[in-house]
């Protein structure tokens, strides 16, 4: 039965019983413990989420102050001490931390206690292109990884199944030990997104239809092309348990195309390098849970936290990482937090309605109305004809400039009709002019850019 949903074979049962734990202990690593705990966590009764999280919070906060240069100054600038938060009321009291501080004051974010080499070196490549260096330590990295584990199996999946991922520069074919490791524990097999062409697809299509991985993973324009090109084909006979979608921002249109060729629901999840998993869909598929264990998740507009329903800049604090504190940081992304509505399949965690993408891909209006980036991809890019290729930018708070690849069929009638979009969108007073040209460069992390503010830096 070629169609069928794939199971775990024997060998699965093997790395989940015998190889995962063996490797562990080798390791000395404490993952699988953690998971033992945090599969049970996630059911916990919500107030007592919320007092585990209050306590590691203010543990958290002390310690910063206590082993940071950076943290105390911050607080001592604003009159603050540790002991003068007592209440999630007062959390706004803490300064926001921005991806320039993290630049500017690295050194002196990192904890004096904390021994070097317990501290591992991370780099994102940052969304403006400008890379951002940090640390984390060694526990934190280990129950992050546990918490991946937990939500990965919230699809279905479970340890020691293979994955199908699409990814960029998978890390393993660098050594050997990362190539046993990937053959013997970890079971991936890739698509790598620098060279999505036909011919890396179909050999993608032929090995997942041989070695039968139970779950997909990948960014979600990725595992949209590569659903596109299977429907294109006519090889839509591709079985999984899940979908995972992951580190951009997933559209209405790709979610129905990759669920109407692999015949599953995706599974949306939103997270960083800075911190990883902050929240992710279950099987309910009704929003976002965050990942409470390990992050406090806040979303405010302007310093004052939003209503349930309303978009605000995302704030995380990561509770597992004492190495170098994350406290209050602002990842730069928009979100929306659901009401106190329990979720039907069990986990008390609080649900983040949905995920608006990017602060810097938002278009204000003249008026102060915000417009996301997401929702202009459907409501303005796709209704013009004639145009390849789109993008925004925001110069000044009444003026965009228009990036146009002209394709077949454009004519004047298509700049009457952006002039329509434009008055339609963000009201009478935005003025806007075309700048016509040949391609919009990709950014250097393999995304595209549909919006750009120049004005970021006083959105949210
Ligand atoms: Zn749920």
């Amino acid at each position: 039965m070629q169609n069928e949903i794939p199971r775990g074979d024997f060998y699965s049962m093997v790395v989940r019983r015998v190889i995962a734990p063996l490797w562990a202990r080798r390791e000395r690593s404490p993952y699988l413990r953690y998971l033992e705990r945090l599969e049970k966590a996630q059911y916990r009764h919500r107030d007592e989420v919320k007092e585990d999280q209050w306590r590691r919070f203010k543990r958290l906060l002390t310690h910063a102050y206590h082993n940071t240069n950076f943290y105390r100054e911050r607080l001592k600038a604003c009159g603050v001490t540790p002991e003068d938060i007592r209440s999630w009321e007062d959390l706004t009291w803490v300064p926001v931390l921005t991806k320039n501080d993290i630049r500017t004051h690295k050194e002196n974010m990192v904890a004096r206690n904390i021994p070097g080499n317990r501290l591992f070196p991370k780099k994102t490549s940052g969304s403006t292109g400008v890379s951002l260096e940090f640390c984390v330590d060694d526990a934190s990295l280990q129950w992050k990884r546990a918490c991946a584990i937990r939500h990965d199996r919230w699809t279905g999946w479970n340890i020691g199944e293979r994955i199908g991922a699409i990814w960029g520069n998978p890390v393993y074919r660098k050594s050997l030990r990362g190539y046993i490791r990937n053959t013997l524990l970890e079971r991936f097999l890739y698509l790598d997104t620098l060279k999505m062409n036909e011919k890396e697809m179909l050999g993608f299509y032929r090995r997942i239809k041989k070695k039968r991985p139970t779950l997909l993973f990948g960014h979600a324009h990725s595992l949209y092309l590569f659903a596109r090109f299977l429907a294109a084909s006519r090889l839509m006979d591709i079985r999984v348990k899940g979908i995972i979608s992951t580190a951009m921002v997933l559209h209405d249109f790709e979610r129905k195309e990759i669920e109407r060729v692999f015949d599953c629901k995706v599974t949306n999840r939103y997270g960083c390098e800075e911190v990883s998993l902050i929240a992710c869909e279950c099987r309910e598929h009704h929003g976002f849970h965050i990942n409470a264990d390990s992050l406090v998740v806040e979303f405010s507009r302007e310093g004052i936290p939003v209503q349930p329903g309303e978009s605000g800049a995302i704030l995380v604090t990561d509770l597992t990482n004492s190495g170098m504190p994350f406290i209050r940081y602002k990842v730069g992304d928009v979100g929306i937090p659901s009401s106190d509505r329990l979720c039907g399949c069990g986990c008390t965690y609080p649900l983040m309605d949905s995920l608006e993408g990017r602060i810097a891909d938002y278009v204000v209006t003249p008026d102060g109305d915000y417009v996301s980036g997401i929702s202009l991809t459907e409501n303005f890019a796709m209704l013009l004809g004639g145009i390849k290729q789109l993008q925004i930018v925001q110069e000044r708070i009444d003026y965009l400039v228009l990036r146009v690849v002209r394709g077949e069929g454009f004519s004047e009638g298509t700049l009457k009709e952006i002039g329509r979009l434009i008055a339609l969108r963000f009201g009478g007073k935005m003025k806007h002019s075309v700048e016509f040209v040949d391609s919009i460069q990709q950014e250097q992390s393999g995304k595209y850019r549909f919006c750009i503010s120049k004005l970021e830096g006083q959105l949210f």
